[in-house]
């Protein structure tokens, strides 16, 4: 048997989503920008028919959605683009210390050219205390980003309260929901943000795609663009539409809209039963806030153990020790470091994350393994 519970670094491609990507590979291989013939108006169409069905997944306007090669791209194009346009106003960016290596190293860049980054701690349950944030907005401050929830932990941040601070001090508000978005309700209108990258392979859509959406009213947002040449989506982001991958981002977004209620009910049930049965093992502990968290992430530490190792002995089971981005580096968990937790809790911990196809069936066999794992190596 081979499990697989790491859905937070990617998913697979829902059959339906294939179905739908298939025929513009081999069929309709129009270009989207080619004006002259249908096999370019059937990809245009297919184009615009997925910008709705993914705006429509954040209560957005169609025309607020650039698609890009994924969420990291996104992010790019987000921060370089709103530090380039408004850099005039003032060089302070404000993001929180358990973001994305996206964000992370993105800003490192900027740092280089001239921006002034806050990292803002969280509190040990992984949550940015608004307060702390409303301290550090000044008049130089011309972006907050905050991640919406967490790939390691799944904490889910208070964004509404964190986009109404950053408003009332004139500051652009973005919010890295590549987690969130299918998994949970995300509104861009109700939680106030202004930019929201995401990414299709997140939530059962192709990998190399994904969007930045930019806000159009109230404020228009106007952000300087990465990629030159073509003026692609509205000059925004250049370069050859991903056909097929947007059409299989489309689907999977409506898709998720569609069943994010059965599948929320289905995962989190599975995530209890996990839960339950490795706490009750002794010397294990949930890290970050229980009440707001993704319903499909269990980041757990077995005390005592070196994560590592222990999942070398659970090979049957997918699971990952920290973020899949960063398990190259033998460096504990930043995210885990910057709620506080010790060197031994973060090197013990294992991130579970669950989707739409396990079973209870699966989740029985991954606790007995863990059990007979666990109680052989304390
Ligand atoms: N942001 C978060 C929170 C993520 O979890 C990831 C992927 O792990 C990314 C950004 C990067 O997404 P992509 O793989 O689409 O570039």
């Amino acid at each position: 048997m081979q499990i697989y519970f790491d859905h937070n670094s990617t998913t697979p491609v829902d059959p339906e989503v294939l179905q739908c990507m298939l025929p513009y590979f081999t069929e309709q291989y129009g270009n989207a920008a080619s004006r002259t013939h249908s096999f370019g108006w059937v990809a245009e169409q297919a184009v615009e028919d997925a910008r709705k069905q993914v705006a429509m997944l954040i209560n957005a306007e169609e025309q607020e959605i650039v698609f890009t090669s994924g969420a990291t791209e996104a992010i790019n194009l987000g921060m370089k683009g709103v530090f380039e346009t408004h850099q005039n106003k003032g060089k302070h960016i404000i993001i929180t210390a358990t973001e994305h290596r996206a964000v992370l190293d993105t800003c490192s860049h900027l740092e280089s050219l001239g921006a002034k980054i806050t990292m803002l701690p969280v509190q040990p349950d992984g949550l940015l205390d608004p307060e702390e944030l409303n301290k550090f907005i000044d008049e130089q401050t011309i972006l907050v980003s905050v991640l919406y929830a967490n790939n390691e932990t799944g904490v889910i941040q208070n964004v509404k309260q964190l986009s109404e601070i950053s408003h009332a001090k004139g500051t652009l508000f973005m919010s890295d929901a590549t987690q969130a978005c299918g998994k949970i309700r995300v509104d861009v209108n109700e939680d106030g943000i202004d930019l929201l990258p995401f990414s299709a392979h997140k939530l059962y859509g192709p990998k190399g795609c994904g969007a930045l959406y930019v806000r159009r009213k109230n404020p228009r947002v106007k952000i300087r663009a990465q990629i030159d040449g073509g003026g692609h989506e509205r000059g925004m982001r250049s370069g050859t539409l991903n056909v097929p991958g947007i059409a299989g981002f489309g689907k999977a977004c409506s898709l998720a809209a569609q069943r994010m209620w059965d599948d929320s009910r289905h995962i989190s049930l599975l995530r209890t039963t996990l839960e339950q049965n490795l706490l009750d093992l002794g010397g294990v502990s949930i890290n970050g806030n229980t009440r707001q968290r993704l319903p499909n992430t269990s980041n757990l530490s077995f005390h005592g153990i070196q994560a590592s190792t222990f999942i070398k002995d659970l090979f049957q089971i997918a699971v990952a020790t920290g973020s899949a981005c960063t398990s190259a580096l033998p460096e504990p968990s930043h995210v885990l470091k910057a709620m506080s937790a010790s060197d031994e809790i973060a090197y013990s911990s294992i991130r579970f994350s669950l989707g739409r196809t396990n079973t209870m069936e699966e989740i029985m066999f991954c606790i007995e393994k863990i059990k007979e794992v666990y109680l052989k190596s304390k």
